[in-house]
């Protein structure tokens, strides 16, 4: 007999590791390029030496930084193991079996699979043409089995925002029981016209999530935050899986809070670069919407598989969202380079598709 496991999870398709190959340029995964800073590669040295010890489950000094650092309470801030896992305890602290959790689509791929794992119903409510949440049409989507919603902002992968008085329509619209995650992993890359811990302050049905992932740089440390209101984080940590969050990570994210100035600036090289490649592309006839995070989106439509192998095949891994798109992470500018030349090859099999869609 076959052991049994839930058959509702046949719905959900198994994680495809990105290809590699030796040699690759790899603008798939959003990462940043530049390893830890000497302050911040010391302070997970030190941590190492400890690892014979259970962690601090609480991740005091980590919570005492970050509400320092954000000018809030430590009672409304807790991490996880990357914000990814944070977007797992918020369904699980608001959702039972067929409730539903709104989110716009495309979007970050973690939010169906948290939510069907947790036996909720995922309520997908596509972008609007230019690629961007549509948010009256996800306030129009909530039922009274609405418990959770996500925003992403800059949205992943298209890279767009929200405009901040549509933003605030919205939150005004949702009922105030009804939890609203603002997804804002890319939070550092963005000219800070929407910053959710602000929103935060008065509406506190509004979570934010960040992550040290990207623009910090520590995306194989594993440590993302949540700001929220207290009665919300005390239920989140109730949920928390007990360890996740190691000492090496804690130890690693205080250090890089610390040295934030440091490397904040690097974002600067980023943004510039994420620029030349949009107007690089644009030039070449692909239409790209303006992006706020480390990433440019390309909508090909039924054309992206096809661009994204060619693209591999030239040495340059980006990755292919399904007939939607292909996004392309902005990396260091010889990496960019050779994208672009890819691009250029590709333009006139390709640009077209970005139009016709
Ligand atoms: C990368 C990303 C995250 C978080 O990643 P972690 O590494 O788990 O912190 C969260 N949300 C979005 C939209 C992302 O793109």
């Amino acid at each position: 007999m076959t052991p049994r496991t839930r058959p509702d999870l046949d719905a959900i398709p198994g994680y495809l590791p990105g290809r590699s190959f030796p040699g690759a340029i790899k603008l798939a995964s959003n990462e940043t390029t530049a390893g830890p800073l000497p302050s911040v590669r010391e302070a997970i040295a030190e941590a190492a030496a400890g690892v014979n010890r259970y962690p601090d489950n609480q991740s005091t000094a980590l919570v005492e930084a970050l509400a320092d650092f954000l000018d809030v309470p430590a009672t409304t801030v807790t991490v996880g193991c990357g914000s990814v896992a944070l977007c797992q305890e918020l369904v699980q602290v608001t959702c039972n079996a067929g409730d539903e959790v709104v989110f716009g689509w495309r979007s970050f791929e973690a939010y169906p699979i948290v939510t069907l794992v947790a036996g909720a119903t995922a309520v997908r409510v596509p972008l609007t043409h230019d690629d961007v949440h549509d948010l009256d049409a996800m306030a129009a989507a909530v039922t009274d089995k609405t418990r959770l919603m996500f925003v992403c902002n800059p949205n992943n992968p298209t890279g767009t925002v929200v405009n901040p008085a549509d933003l605030e329509r919205f939150l005004d619209a949702i009922p105030d029981h009804i939890v609203v995650v603002l997804d804002e992993a890319y939070f550092e890359y963005t000219d800070r016209a929407i910053d959710g811990v602000e929103i935060g302050r008065t509406r506190p049905n509004v979570v934010v999530l960040r992550t040290f992932s990207k623009a910090y740089g520590l995306a194989g440390l594993r440590v993302g935050y949540a700001v929220g209101a207290p009665s919300i984080i005390t239920s989140m940590k109730k949920v928390h899986t007990a360890f996740s969050v190691s000492s090496v990570a804690q130890s690693g994210a205080v250090a890089s809070l610390a040295a934030s100035d440091e490397l904040l600036a690097r974002t600067a090289l980023v943004t510039a670069e994420r620029s030349r490649l949009r107007d690089s592309l644009r030039d070449m006839g692909f239409q790209v919407p303006e992006s706020s995070a480390n990433f440019v989106w390309i909508p090909l439509g039924a054309q992206s598989g096809d661009f994204s192998a060619a693209s591999t095949e030239a040495g340059v891994i980006v990755r292919a969202y399904g007939d939607d798109g292909v996004r392309v992470t902005v990396g260091d500018p010889h990496e960019n380079d050779a994208f672009l030349e890819f691009a250029a090859s590709a333009a006139e099999k390709f640009a077209g598709a970005t139009a016709s869609r």
